[in-house]
């Protein structure tokens, strides 16, 4: 499955995960290409469809530890494969810039922990992004930042070479939940990064939260919320947390080491977490992510939005116009690869694929989607059993229908369990929509 890079390197979960993209069976709409593009020629036509692109993501591969609860791509690499990585990235930006023709709008450096990179290093793979493409005017260029790796000759880079926003993983400000999701940062560390991340000149920044944390109370996340309005930033990122197969968190959890919090309890976070935000003039315009006016977040505004961007770096995944695709995701052979760009497990959404991925996407947005582009997507003749799902979900009262399509709070509540229903194949259809809407919950 492959996944957006998204904001917030934490969990993704429901109601409040970021996106997670999924692989569509033949009666959901995917044309399986050829497991593998991964040499130049097979890939030219992908840099050629890169002309109309205006969004970059970069995934730097580096933690200086694996969190438990974390199935992003990452390793505890060293120095040197840290130089041999940025020299790499750098050739793969100059044979990708030359078939990108728009301004870029947006940029998002994720990971990993970007700035974990050595100071030097650090400013080449930036300022080679800077030199390879040519940027928007209102450009949003973003860095994700462990709070523990920002010093302020860090900060200083970042903002000397034109990014003008930054994502720091505070997760939370309790020493105990730090400790049960193992982030190896001091709670302190989260105001010293904003403090020279402002210095520096980075006004807009961003703090992720993570709520639903093993023996984590309300009090507790009523505390972390406090303590991260305190800090006043543009943007918070709240999301609940999940236990992902294939990571340390969920054997724990499946060896009963680990206790998940009761959903009610999660639900009430959840809500206490909207209402709080809500009361501190926070705009919720995503499930999990709220905004001070004019402080959204474009480039994920791009990814609910559907639109194209390219991706940079390993495990990194790519969009452009109804195809999906993730670049090598193995450190070392993302390094040795002689072609350039390194794309494989690509995947061609077909006309009805693309129509249940655009409202998956976009009913994540509490404005959700325009009626007009409703009405568009439903005319694909292969997703005519959306409109029958969608009218039980207004009867139901999770979604409603006038200018836009969309959530209604009760729908906010069980939000996966809607949008997964339009993703559904014509044979599952049939047993959704008998189901009580209540068993949803
Ligand atoms: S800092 Fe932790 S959560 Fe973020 S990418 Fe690294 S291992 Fe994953």
């Amino acid at each position: 499955m492959f996944f957006v890079p998204s904001e917030p390197h934490n969990p993704r979960t429901p109601p409040s995960s970021p996106i997670n993209l999924p692989q569509f069976t033949k009666n959901g709409g995917v044309i399986q290409e050829q497991p593998s593009l991964s040499t130049f020629e097979t890939a030219k036509p992908w840099l050629v469809s890169a002309s109309g692109v205006c969004a970059l993501y970069v995934h730097v591969p580096f933690c200086f530890h694996k969190c438990h609860y974390c199935d992003f791509f990452s390793i505890v690499g060293d120095e040197k494969q840290q130089e041999l990585f940025v020299n790499r990235l750098v050739n793969e930006f100059a044979s990708v810039a030359p078939y990108i023709q728009q301004p870029i709008k947006s940029i998002f450096i994720g990971g990993g922990t970007p700035t974990l990179l050595k100071g030097d290093l650090l400013s080449k793979m930036l300022e080679a992004i800077a030199s390879n493409f040519t940027f928007a005017d209102e450009y949003e260029w973003s860095i994700e930042a462990n709070p523990e790796t920002v010093t302020l000759d860090i900060a200083e880079r970042i903002a000397d070479a034109g990014v003008n926003r930054a994502s720091i993983g505070a997760q939370s400000f309790d020493l105990d939940c730090l400790k049960r999701l193992e982030r190896w940062h001091a709670p302190e560390s989260v105001a010293r990064s904003v403090t020279y991340l402002r210095k520096a000149g980075i006004e807009n920044i961003n703090l992720d939260l993570i709520f639903g944390i093993p023996h984590q109370t309300i009090e507790v996340l009523r505390n972390d919320i406090q303590q991260t309005v305190d800090l006043a930033p543009d943007h918070i990122s709240a999301y609940a947390l999940t236990y992902e197969p294939n990571t340390p968190l969920y054997v724990r959890e499946k060896r009963g080491e680990v206790q998940k919090i009761d959903v009610d309890l999660e639900s009430q976070m959840f809500e206490e977490t909207m209402a709080l935000l809500a009361s501190h003039w926070y705009e919720q315009y995503e499930i999990s992510n709220y905004a001070k006016p004019k402080r959204r977040c474009k480039h994920n505004m791009m990814y609910w939005n559907n639109a194209s961007w390219w991706p940079f770096g390993p495990a990194a995944a790519g969009h452009v116009d109804g195809r999906r695709w993730r670049n090598i995701p193995r450190l070392s052979q993302y390094m040795a690869e002689a072609q350039l760009p390194p794309v494989e497990d690509v995947e061609l959404l077909s006309e009805n694929g693309q129509a249940g991925e655009a409202l998956m996407l976009g009913l994540r947005l509490r404005s959700g989607i325009s009626s007009k582009r409703v009405e568009s997507l439903m005319m694909v003749p292969e997703g005519q059993w959306r409109r029958k799902i969608i009218q039980n979900h207004i009867q139901n009262g999770f979604l409603e229908w006038d200018s836009s399509l969309r959530l209604t709070p009760s729908g906010l509540m069980v939000a996966d369990s809607i949008i997964g229903d339009l993703l559904m194949d014509e044979t599952s259809m049939v047993d959704t929509t008998m189901q009580d809407p209540n068993a949803k919950e």
